[in-house]
């Protein structure tokens, strides 16, 4: 019998077996994984950098970036928050860095360096690791658990700590169902959009600092660099839009049209009022051959062509006709989308475990006493950055605390 399994040998499962291990060393500790490899999306994890946090030490300001879990993170992070995790990489004698738009990194630059911490630290405290065990079934009998693995081992425990991650299948839960808890439909998150007309892939790799995209006939919008790419657009003014909205253009069956402001989200009466001043200004300037707004010169071209505006014509000549052509693609660029594309690889499951059946304090099920949960297994995630990981670690942490704290 152990006193505490974890399901699952990824980001959770080894922060809250370390945790659990380093409050109470008294207990005996398994971690059953599924696949031959521990880690094993800590190791791909920020282009093999991991991107263990975020640089951003307010626990209100930090749980703005989940479109699912905010709630519950606002309070979950004044337990424990990135500068936790910073604190305590820094005691294992793991320095990280910020890089300029708050991505945390270990100086090291190498996910290596997290995953050589989690397995010493887990050999230093006796965790017990078995691999190719996948769980299918867990009972719950009187006092403790029996779990059952796919190859028909089973196992008795004490307490489980459920850190299976996220799963586009949704019969990866199908365990945790029985056990009585709703899951919410995993769907994907974190994503590209592919233009069904190709007509602005030549210019590929164009980048704007401060792009407005929003989906029409929606509520959502979201502000910050844009990068035009082969298939559509891409950046991490879309790579946001795409979490907040996730089951929005789940629904939409990703068919939907994005309006790109390329200068951020400006009135429309400030951005006529510009035009007008730059035409009475500099009446025999050609309007195509200098872009405004720090635009870069191929984009600017392209928004003058979709203007009707020839090469040749300078700005006293424009028809109004034309400058509110042009005004319209400068703020209300649209694109028809078809289709996503996974971020570099990069995904996250918007759904999992329903958060209304977890006690939000110790990450408990309020169902079945002494089985908890941790990580992308719950319906919560965040926006690309760290932020993913931060809600593994503190889900797992908090778990943790609960489950080390109890007498056995
Ligand atoms: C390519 C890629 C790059 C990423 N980069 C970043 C990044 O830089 N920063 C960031 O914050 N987030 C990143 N993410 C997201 C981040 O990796 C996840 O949110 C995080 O790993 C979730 O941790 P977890 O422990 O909940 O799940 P996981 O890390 O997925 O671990 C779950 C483990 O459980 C095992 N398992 C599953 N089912 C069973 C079962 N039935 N029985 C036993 N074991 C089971 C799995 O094999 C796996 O090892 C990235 C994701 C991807 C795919």
């Amino acid at each position: 019998m152990f006193d505490v399994v974890v399901i699952g040998g990824g980001a959770a499962g080894f922060f809250g077996a370390i945790q659990v291990a380093a409050k109470n060393p008294r207990l005996r500790i398994l971690i059953l994984e599924k696949t031959n490899k521990l880690l094993s999306k800590v190791k791909v994890s920020g282009g093999g950098r991991c991107n263990v946090t975020h640089y951003c030490f307010d626990a209100k300001k930090l749980s703005r970036h989940y479109p699912r879990g905010e709630k519950l993170l606002k309070d979950l992070f004044k337990t424990y928050q990135a500068k936790d995790l910073v604190d305590w990489f820094a005691s294992k004698g793991v320095e990280l860095k910020a890089e300029e738009d708050g991505r945390m990194f270990p100086i090291s630059d190498s996910s290596q360096t997290i995953i050589d911490l989690f397995l010493r630290e887990a050999e230093k405290h006796d965790v017990t690791i078995r691999l190719n065990a996948a769980v299918s079934q867990i009972t719950s009998t009187k006092g403790h658990f029996e779990i059952e693995t796919e190859s028909g081992t089973k196992i008795q425990a004490k307490k489980i700590l459920v850190a299976i991650g996220g799963h586009p299948n949704s019969h990866a839960y199908n365990f945790i169902r029985a056990l009585g808890h709703p899951i919410d439909k995993p769907i994907p998150s974190l994503f590209t959009f592919n233009a069904a007309q190709k007509h602005f892939s030549e210019l590929m790799g164009v980048a704007v600092p401060n792009a407005f995209v929003r989906i029409e006939g929606s509520k959502f919008s979201k502000e910050g660099p844009l990068l035009i790419t082969h298939w559509g657009l891409s950046g991490p003014a879309v790579i946001k839009l795409s979490a907040w909205a996730a089951e929005y253009l789940f629904q939409q069956q990703y068919v939907f049209n994005a309006l790109v402001s390329w200068i951020g989200d400006k009135q429309e009466e400030v951005l006529r009022t510009d035009l007008l001043q730059y035409k009475s200004k500099y009446p025999k300037q050609r309007v195509m051959g200098n872009p405004l707004f720090a635009l870069p010169q191929r984009l600017w071209t392209k928004l003058c062509q979709l203007a009707e505006i020839e090469e040749e014509k300078i700005w006293n000549e424009l028809a109004m006709k034309n400058l509110n052509k042009l005004l319209e693609n400068i703020l209300r660029c649209r694109f028809e989308i078809k289709g996503k594309t996974t971020f570099k690889e990069e995904f996250v499951t918007c759904g999992g475990v329903n958060l209304a059946e977890i006690n939000t304090a110790t990450m408990e099920s309020k169902k079945i006493p002494n089985l908890f949960f941790a990580g992308e297994v719950l319906n919560i995630d965040g926006e690309t950055g760290g932020f993913n990981f931060q809600a593994a670690w503190t889900t797992a942490f908090v778990a943790a605390q609960a489950i080390a704290g109890d007498q056995m």
